[in-house]
């Protein structure tokens, strides 16, 4: 049954449209299951109703005429209920609703099932017999378990617009505005033009472009391929003492695929037909897996793999050239990608980077992070994004709500220029906070300080008064480097910041890598990364990366003495302790080499994981100061991964259970006499400043984009008020309750506008 099911999968995956897939759908799952007839159901949104949009066995000519009210009929029924419903006579059960133009009065049983994506009915999905019988069981299964696999293929289609143009039988209009929904990760709206972003040699997400000049990408690929076949016979030779010679026939098919003209004569034909070599190469690559994959032949399905391996080298000979002409970036671009990682963000133009948009990701990823501190406004987790068609279109990021439009209306371009407008005179407003302390207004003083990792962020922290860093991301100047720095390198790196915020302090992390922070040079492949081998876990193995690091530092502060060092994802005391040997080893090394008395920097440990919440009294005995990573921390009391969009509406730090952890790390600390700060988002958004400052969190430490609201926050809420909110909300279960309190005080303080513009 498997096999079955993965085929129809398959089927359908491969099908060249949308309307193809549905027939492809309905016909195999009724051969599949035996069944005389197979029909999906679809949702049409502006109507409500569902529209019988495929069928095989029912009367072809009441396919996309006859429809359902969302509560009508057994179809209805099954939708509301949102479960299968399985009958041997339909027409004697009570909601049973008799459509003439479909001839289903033949039949006699019905079992449908719900289609669900996102907790969300997109349709039904029906199979009808005549015989008068239940289905059993495993056919059951069987449609539910297919109906969940192929929920994704429709509401792809209904995001991208493919449903409506079926459904009224015309192609969608080139101009039309089309919606897709994420999840913000770096607030504010962004027009401008879209630029896909992809990692080298993933042949999967290269974009459809025009193709300028076709003689020049036919010349293109022509070497591409002859430079591939130069690499093969070189691997060939390579290989002659230590492969057999059937090991080696491998090479000689590789070659004769690209001899065989099929292939290349296959590419050009794209190319001359508009799209570029690259996306000319995909689209044949991509043809050639689905002809292979549709084989029932196992040996030759797996001839897939050296198909997509011979594109992927050619592709990576295309890409050569390509860098060699340079990407142009026009302003305001908008990134957009299945996934763009830290290190390819950085690598562009910043200052003409209007936007982001990513089909994978959540909130809290670590680009995500360091776009928020780029103050580029960034929508994450957009699942249905048909990124590859998207290349040059013109789109606005609607980061406040998470929402992209594509080839927006002028209507919709007006007004959103107009909400610019209004975060222009909202960041003006904010201009008066530049040199205030803050401290409410009754007194209550919270030391503000800035994130940082890129040269970018200090100008602009400076320029917002930061008191300090809180958190220097060590790994940011790591990412935008082919190796590991040298300690030369790196102690230069380092006092730049060291002397940028002198004679204020610098909180320098150790290399925090692993998790979903990759090094280009230093790949961590693991199933399952947010538990493995990351942060001080890397360190501590590899002492000598620890150590060049740690010197680095020192030597970087001599004469400034403004240096602090923070412990990434500590879970033990023993880890602590190891590091702190460590770092006294670095001392006497370096003072020994550089003779002069080396002032022992101020030590702090992150509480990033529950175990060190529960302990942080045994660990700050240790250090002089705590940092709470709330980033790191609610993803693991939640157990939830701040990088999966599908579980992003779970991840909050409103979380009763998080602001408790967070209120004991406060009072442990302080109960021995030491200070703790936080670092996480939380720290830089107003709603929940507001509660870290009642807690009695001595700093915030956010990106310098946020300095200026939250230090309005804090000189505008008094702390007996903020005082009082905390208290209310600490008897609260439920994380929305929670932020909606916060966000009715934001309301009453006058304060809402940092969150949402007004226009919204
Ligand atoms: C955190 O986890 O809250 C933190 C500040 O570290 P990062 O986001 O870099 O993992
Ligand atoms: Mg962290």
């Amino acid at each position: 049954m498997l096999d079955k099911l993965r085929k129809i999968v398959q089927d359908v995956d491969s099908a060249p449209n949308f309307a193809a897939a549905l027939t492809t759908m309905v016909q195999s799952v009724r051969e599949t299951m035996g069944t005389e007839v197979c029909s999906v159901y679809l949702v049409d949104d502006k109507t409500n109703r569902y529209i019988l949009m495929a069928s095989g066995g029912l009367n072809e000519d009441a396919v996309g005429n006859v429809s359902l009210a969302w509560n009508e009929g057994l179809v209805g029924l099954c939708g509301a209920r949102e479960e299968p419903i399985n009958l041997d006579d339909a027409s004697a059960h009570p909601k049973y609703h008799y459509l003439p133009e479909t001839g289903e009065e033949n039949f006699n049983s019905f079992l449908g099932v719900p289609i669900m994506h996102r907790r969300k009915v997109l349709g039904v999905l029906v199979v009808q017999q005549r015989a008068k019988r239940k289905f059993d069981e495993s056919e059951e299964a069987f449609l539910v378990t297919l109906s969940a696999q192929l929920s994704g293929v429709v509401a792809h289609a209904k995001a991208i617009g493919a449903f409506d143009s079926l459904r009224v039988s015309s192609s969608p209009r080139a101009n039309q505005t089309r919606i897709f929904h994420g999840i913000s990760g770096a607030s504010g709206i962004a027009l401008g033009r879209a630029i896909v972003m992809y990692p080298p040699a993933d042949i999967d997400s290269v974009p459809d472009r025009v193709a300028e000049d076709i003689d020049a990408e036919i010349g293109q690929m022509r070497r591409a391929i002859e430079a591939v076949r130069e690499d093969i016979r070189a691997l060939d030779r390579k290989m002659a003492g230590s492969l057999m010679a059937e090991e080696r026939a491998l090479f000689d098919a590789y070659l004769r695929m690209l001899d065989d003209n099929a292939l290349v004569t296959e590419i050009e034909d794209r190319i001359r037909a508009g799209n570029w070599a690259q996306g000319a190469l995909r689209e044949v690559i991509e043809d050639h897996m689905q002809a292979f994959a549709a084989m029932e032949d196992a040996y030759l399905r797996e001839r897939m793999a050296d198909v997509r391996d011979i594109g992927l080298r050619i592709l990576a000979h295309l890409q050569k050239q390509e860098d060699a002409g340079l990407r142009v970036f026009p302003d305001h671009s908008i990134l957009i990608g299945e996934e763009i990682t830290t290190a390819m963000l950085v690598e562009t133009p910043l200052d003409r980077i209007g936007g982001i948009v990513t089909v994978l990701g959540a909130a809290n990823s670590h680009m995500a992070i360091v776009a928020r501190a780029l103050g580029i406004p960034t929508v994450l987790g957009v699942s249905d994004l048909p990124v590859t068609s998207l290349d040059d279109t013109e789109m606005i990021v609607d980061a406040y709500q998470g929402r992209i439009y594509v080839q927006p209306s002028r209507q919709l371009r007006t007004r959103y220029k107009d909400i610019i407008k209004e975060e222009q005179q909202l960041v003006a407003g904010l201009e008066a906070y530049r040199d205030v302390p803050a401290e409410t207004p009754d007194g209550h003083r919270v030391a503000l300080y800035v994130n940082t990792g890129l040269m970018a962020d200090v100008v602009r922290a400076k320029d917002r008064g930061a008191e300090g860093v809180g958190l220097y991301r060590t790994e940011i100047p790591f990412m935008l480097r082919e190796r590991f720095p040298g300690e030369e390198e790196q102690r230069s790196i380092y006092r730049q910041q060291l002397e940028a915020f002198m004679p204020r302090p610098v909180t320098m992390r150790t290399l925090d890598i692993g998790g979903d922070k990759d090094l280009p040079y230093f790949p961590i492949e693991e199933d399952n990364p947010a538990l493995g081998w990351r942060g001080i876990r890397i360190t501590l193995d590899h002492p000598e990366i620890f150590m060049v690091q740690v010197r680095a530092m020192l030597k970087a502060a001599i004469g400034l003495d403004n240096l602090q060092i923070l412990l990434p994802m500590i879970s033990s005391v023993f880890e602590v302790e190891e590091a702190l040997h460590l770092i006294h080893r670095a001392m006497m090394e370096v003072q020994e080499e550089e003779g002069v008395p080396i002032t022992m920097p101020r030590i702090g440990v992150m509480v990033e994981v529950p175990a060190t919440v529960l302990q942080i009294a045994d660990m700050a005995q240790l250090v002089d100061f705590v940092s709470v990573g709330s980033n790191d921390l609610t993803q693991y009391m939640l157990a939830v991964d701040r990088n999966n969009p599908r579980v992003a509406d779970i991840y909050t730090p409103y979380h009763p259970s998080v602001l408790r952890a967070l209120q004991m790390v406060v009072e442990e600390v302080h109960r021995i006499g030491k200070p703790v700060g936080i670092c996480g988002e939380m720290a830089g958004d107003p709603g929940t400043a507001i509660l870290l400052m009642a807690m009695g969190f001595d700093s915030l430490s956010m990106s310098a984009s946020n300095l200026l609201k939250i230090r309005k926050v804090i000189c505008t809420v008094p702390y007996f008020q903020a005082r009082g909110l905390l208290e209310q909300v600490m008897q609260v279960d439920n994380a929305a309750v929670i932020k909606s309190l916060v966000e009715f005080e934001l309301e009453d303080l006058g304060l809402i506008d940092l969150i949402r513009p007004s226009k919204k």
